[in-house]
């Protein structure tokens, strides 16, 4: 139990009253691990996604920190940026810099927000008045510094906020040019939701002997979600998700893919199969991904592909199914997408198709989780992975592509009663988010079977 109060924290009298003012009264748990830790000058990579209070675990310690040199000064040499926030998106640029203003209220600190997708030349004479806290997006941030309407040659303190999401939105380059102009001699802090391979490379690169601290995320997987793994040849999941999508009654399925690529492909491959898919990734636009998931709330779209990174940021409660298309290599992400499913109490499924070459990763996501997935070699006939992806009514000769060899597999289709459970809708899910009924003359459509056999 949490009972540290922001008092506890050694925060200067005007950032608590505007805490108070703010309606907070106890520090969330990130709030609490990373306030200590910033303030004592050390770097930081925090596991902690939007809804955790990320924002003021930095933004709290770094007005602290500034706070001795807050100038009343009209000059902008007084008001050098001193901390730099990145962000990946407006939006979250916006957000994150009403909040240090909201947290900054009683102190003489500034801030601005720059982002790109708006005249540049509205943020100009805003940055040349000197503002200690600067939020910025990589690309609109660069432009300014070409620009010379901005120096960071006294920035103290670096914020890479959402860098799993700045990562897959491909600001890499930008981030290197950037931090390049940056002192050596600075603190730097880093948020992120998921702990790709990708992330821990960055943090090995931009921060020196970071403290580590995770939040909002157990590694223990809720016990109503039903786990499952299904053991497949790459080359053979698609056919094996579009047969399991029919083969389920479930109205909301989300897909996890490990690219944005995959993810694309995948929807297109299921729209082509008569399936009401749709995937939402960075390379989309924002009202694209909003429309999307509102197809998808509604009950207009079944199946919603998306990376970690692009499902994160979703506000849907009470899936009754996910399925893991490819299992994440970092095993904390396994835990996380599971989580979307089976919450409040609502029953739910998480199924993973697994190849060869991830069995590595589903070792490790039982080591954390500490107990074994059932697991089910999926048998699928090259009429079935074929009828995915020729005309319908073509037909091929029955051969079988196995996941292993083994010996000669019964050539009985077995029927796992698995999917025929009807998926149970919460109260909330059946008020709030009507589906719309298949039409009792709609004939389900008709699919080559695919053998599932029970691995000894
Ligand atoms: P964030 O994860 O930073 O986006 O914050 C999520 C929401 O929680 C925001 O609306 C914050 O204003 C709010 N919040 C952050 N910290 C606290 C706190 N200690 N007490 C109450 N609300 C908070």
């Amino acid at each position: 139990m949490n009972t540290i109060s922001f008092a506890d924290l050694n925060l200067a009298p005007e950032i608590l009253k505007a805490l108070t003012e703010s309606g907070y009264i106890t520090p969330t748990p990130v709030q609490a691990q990373a306030i200590p830790i910033v303030l004592e000058g050390r770097d930081l990579m925090a596991g902690a996604q939007t809804g955790t209070g990320k924002t003021a675990a930095f933004a709290l310690p770094m007005l602290q920190k500034l706070l001795p040199l807050a100038s009343t000064s009209t000059s902008p040499a007084r008001h050098p940026v001193r901390a730099l926030i990145l962000v990946p998106t407006r939006e979250l640029a916006i957000q994150v810099e009403e909040s240090v203003k909201a947290y900054a209220k009683h102190s003489r600190l500034r801030s601005l927000v720059v982002f790109g997708g708006v005249d540049i030349k509205t943020q100009t004479p805003h940055l040349k008045t000197g503002v200690e806290i600067l939020v910025a997006t990589p690309g609109r941030l660069l432009d300014h510094v070409e620009q010379k309407t901005v120096q960071l040659n006294q920035v103290q303190m670096l914020v890479l906020d959402e860098a799993d999401r700045m990562l897959d939105m491909g600001f890499m380059p930008d981030l290197k040019r950037i931090l390049a102009l940056l002192p050596k001699q600075r603190q730097s802090l880093m948020f992120s939701a998921t702990f790709s391979n990708e992330i821990k490379k960055l943090s090995a690169e931009f921060l020196i002997n970071p403290a580590l601290i995770e939040v909002a995320r157990s590694n223990a997987t809720a016990e109503n979600v039903t786990q499952k793994v299904y053991l497949v040849a790459q080359a053979d999941k698609h056919a094996l998700l579009a047969q399991l999508l029919r083969g389920s009654d479930a109205t909301q399925v989300l897909v996890f893919t490990k690219t944005k690529i995959t993810a694309s492909r995948l929807a297109k491959q299921l729209q082509r199969d008569g399936v009401s898919a749709d995937a939402i990734h960075g390379d989309k636009s924002q009202l694209e991904r909003m429309q999307a998931l509102d197809a998808f709330k509604q009950g207009k779209v079944t199946v919603l592909i998306g990376t970690d990174v692009a499902a994160r940021g979703l506000d849907i409660d009470q899936l009754p199914m996910v399925i893991n298309y490819e299992i994440p290599s970092a095993p904390e992400d396994y835990v996380h997408r599971i989580g979307r499913t089976g919450r409040a109490g609502a029953s739910g499924a998480a199924i993973s198709l697994v190849s060869p070459e991830e069995e590595k990763y589903l070792k490790e996501i039982e080591k954390l989780i500490k107990h074994e997935i059932q697991k089910e070699n999926a048998v699928v006939p090259q009429q079935a992975a074929r009828a995915e992806r020729t005309p319908r009514g073509e037909h091929h000769e029955r051969q079988e592509r196995s996941y292993t060899p083994r010996p000669a597999a019964p050539k009985k289709p077995s029927h796992d009663p698995w999917f025929d459970k009807p998926y149970e809708p919460s109260v909330s899910a059946t008020t709030e988010n009507k589906q719309p009924e298949r039409p009792a003359n709609k004939p389900k459509k008709e699919v080559a079977a695919i053998l599932l056999r029970r691995q000894s």
